[in-house]
C-alpha cells in the first residue's frame, strides 16, 4: 500500500472509475457521496413494477476492442452482460413533416451507404464527414489509449463548430440535422459545439452500439461488486462540505456535513463544477478560477415521460427513435425552448415477463419556465408548478402519439421537469449533462491550481458514460503519473 490517501468526492461513473484505478495503484481511497447510494444518476427507478433507466440508455464503443469495452475491462467489469442494439437501425430518425425516415445502422461503411442512398447529391460529403469524425475519435489520446498529458490538454482546444463544418459541406438542412442529431445526447447546439467534441461522442456510435443488459442498475450492481473487492472505503449519505487547505500542503482534510473530518493527502472532485468553489476556503484558489467555475453554463434541460408500453414497437426494442417535427432542431437548445415542439428522443421499452423496462421520452425544455418554482423541493412543490408539469407532459404525450401512432398502447407512469432533473442529478442549472462543452466557454481540466486537488466528471473532457470514465482516467494521469496509467491501460488491452 502506498502512503497517500485520496478522497474522491462524488460516486457517479467518473468518481467510481477513478476510485477503482487509484485503489489498484495502491492508493488508500475514500469515496464520499452525498446521496444515499453510489451511482445515483445511473441507477434508474421503478414505478408500478416497471424499471426506468435514467443515466444510461445506450453507448457506443462496445465492440471487441472498442474504447468502452476496454475501459469496462480496466474497471474489472469483464462480466458485465451487454445487449447490442439492432445492427441495421440503432437510431431511427423520423421527420413527420417531410414524410421521411432515416435509419442509422451500426458501422461506418453501412452508415455512409444508407445516408448516401437517401441524400445522393451529398454522398461525397457524407463520406468525408464520417472519415473526419472517425479520425478525430481515433486520434483523441484517451480514446486511443495514449496518455501524454500535454496531448490531453491540447486535445481540448479546437475552434470549428459542428454547424459551420456541416454548412461548409452541404446545403441540405435535413442532412445537417441528421448528422448533428446526437447533439441531443449531450445537450449543446451544433452552433456552439466544437466539431472535435461532437466527434468524441458521435463517432463512438459508429461501432458496437448497445447497453448493459438490465440497464443502469445492472451497471451499478457490477460497480458495487468491483468496489467491494477494491478496498475503497465508501461513505454515502453525507456531503463533503469543506475542503481544508493549508499553505504548504494544499488539501489536507475533507469535512463532511455531519462534522466528520477525514484527513487526506489529496482530493478529486467529480460533482458539478459549480459545487466546488463553495467547498474551498477564500483565497485558496485564484478568484478568476472560482469565477470561471461558477459562470459555466449548463447543457440543455428537459422534460421526460416515463411510460409503460405494451406492445413496444419493434424499432424501440433494440434502438431509439428521434422524432423531429421541425427539420431544424436548433430551437431545442435555446434558453426559451418549448418542450412541446420537439424534437423528442424515445428510448427503452421491453415488455417481456423477465425484463419489464419502461419507455423514456425526453423533450428538451427550458429551465426558465420552472424558475419561479426553483425554491421548492421535491414533494413540496406549489400547485402552479404541478399544473405546469401536468400540461407540459400531457402535450408532449399527445405530440408523440400523433407522430408515432405505434405508441397507442402507452400509459404514462411518471414524469420529470427541469427541476426534477436539477434535484435528481445535483445539477444547479438543471442541465441534463453537466456543464456545456462549448466553443464559448472553457471547461475545467483535471488540474485546479491547488497541487493536490483535481477534477473529473462529465463537465471535464466529455459527457456520457464514456466521457465520464475518460475524465477519470485523465485525472489519474495527473495523480498517478503517465506511466502508471499507461500500464493500467496496457493491461486491459
Ligand atoms: C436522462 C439521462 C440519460 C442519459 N443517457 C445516457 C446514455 O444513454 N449514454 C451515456 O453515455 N450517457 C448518458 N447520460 C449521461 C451520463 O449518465 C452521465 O454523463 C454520467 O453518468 C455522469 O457521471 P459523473 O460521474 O460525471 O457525474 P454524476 O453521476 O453526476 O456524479 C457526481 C456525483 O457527485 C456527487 N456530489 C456532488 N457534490 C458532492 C459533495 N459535495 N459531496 C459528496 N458528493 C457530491 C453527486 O451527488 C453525484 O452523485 C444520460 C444522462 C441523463 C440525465
Amino acid at each position: 500500500m502506498g502512503a497517500e490517501s485520496i478522497a474522491v468526492i462524488g460516486a457517479g461513473m467518473s468518481g467510481v472509475a477513478a476510485a477503482l484505478v487509484l485503489a489498484r495503484r495502491g492508493r488508500r481511497v475514500v469515496l464520499v457521496e452525498k446521496k444515499e447510494r453510489i451511482g445515483a444518476t445511473l441507477r434508474g427507478f421503478t414505478r408500478g413494477g416497471v424499471y426506468f433507466d435514467t443515466g444510461l440508455h445506450y453507448v457506443g464503443g462496445l465492440h471487441g476492442e472498442g474504447p468502452l469495452t476496454r475501459y469496462f475491462r480496466l474497471l474489472g467489469l469483464d462480466r458485465l452482460p451487454l445487449e447490442m442494439f439492432n445492427e441495421d437501425c440503432f437510431d431511427l430518425l423520423r421527420f413527420p413533416g417531410l414524410g421521411l425516415e432515416v435509419p442509422l445502422p451500426v458501422g461506418r461503411e453501412a452508415t455512409v451507404r444508407v445516408l448516401s442512398s437517401i441524400f445522393p447529391g451529398d454522398a461525397a460529403f457524407i463520406r468525408k464527414y464520417f472519415t473526419r469524425i472517425s479520425e478525430i475519435f481515433n486520434s483523441s489520446p484517451l480514446l486511443s489509449f495514449r496518455t501524454d498529458a500535454s496531448e490531453l490538454l491540447t486535445d481540448m482546444q479546437n475552434t470549428v463548430s459542428l454547424a459551420d463544418y456541416l454548412a461548409g459541406g452541404t446545403a441540405d438542412p435535413v442532412l445537417r440535422t441528421v448528422l448533428s442529431i446526437h447533439s441531443l445526447l449531450y445537450g449543446v447546439s451544433p452552433e456552439e459545439t466544437p466539431l472535435h467534441q461532437h466527434a468524441r461522442i458521435a463517432a463512438s456510435y459508429l461501432e458496437g452500439v448497445g447497453s448493459v443488459r438490465g440497464g443502469g442498475r445492472a451497471l451499478v450492481a457490477e460497480l458495487e461488486k468491483a468496489l467491494s473487492l477494491s478496498g475503497v472505503k465508501i461513505l454515502c449519505g453525507k456531503a463533503a462540505e469543506k475542503l481544508r487547505v493549508s499553505p504548504g500542503r494544499g488539501i489536507n482534510a475533507v469535512l463532511l456535513e455531519d462534522g466528520t473530518e477525514i484527513p487526506v493527502e489529496g482530493a478529486l472532485f467529480t460533482g458539478h463544477p459549480h459545487l466546488l468553489p463553495p467547498l474551498l476556503p477564500q483565497g485558496s484558489v485564484k478568484p478568476a478560477f472560482r469565477k470561471r467555475l461558477l459562470s459555466l453554463e449548463d447543457t440543455c434541460s428537459a422534460y421526460a415521460l416515463f411510460c409503460k408500453c405494451a406492445p413496444t414497437p419493434s424499432f424501440l426494442r433494440g434502438g431509439n427513435l428521434f422524432i423531429c417535427p421541425d427539420a431544424d432542431t436548433a430551437s431545442a437548445f435555446r434558453p426559451d425552448c418549448d418542450p412541446r415542439r420537439g424534437p423528442f428522443y424515445l428510448s427503452g421499452g421491453r415488455d417481456g415477463q423477465a425484463d419489464l423496462r419502461g419507455l423514456v421520452i425526453v423533450a428538451p425544455g427550458s429551465a426558465r419556465e420552472c424558475a419561479p418554482y426553483g425554491a421548492s423541493a421535491p414533494g413540496r412543490r406549489p400547485a402552479a408548478y404541478a399544473r405546469l408539469k401536468e400540461e407540459r407532459l400531457r402535450d408532449i404525450r399527445q405530440k408523440c402519439l400523433a407522430h408515432c401512432p405505434e405508441l397507442s398502447g402507452m400509459s404514462v407512469l411518471d414524469g420529470a421537469t427541469p427541476l426534477t432533473f436539477r434535484d435528481y442529478l445535483d445539477a444547479p442549472g438543471c442541465g441534463l449533462y453537466g456543464t456545456k462543452h462549448s466553443l464559448h466557454q472553457f471547461n475545467p481540466l483535471p488540474l485546479t491550481g491547488i497541487a493536490n486537488l483535481w477534477m473529473a466528471g462529465q463537465s471535464v473532457i466529455a459527457p456520457g458514460i464514456l466521457g465520464a470514465i475518460v475524465s477519470a482516467i485523465a485525472a489519474c494521469v495527473f495523480i498517478l503519473g503517465r506511466e502508471a496509467v499507461q500500464e493500467e491501460l496496457a493491461a486491459c488491452a
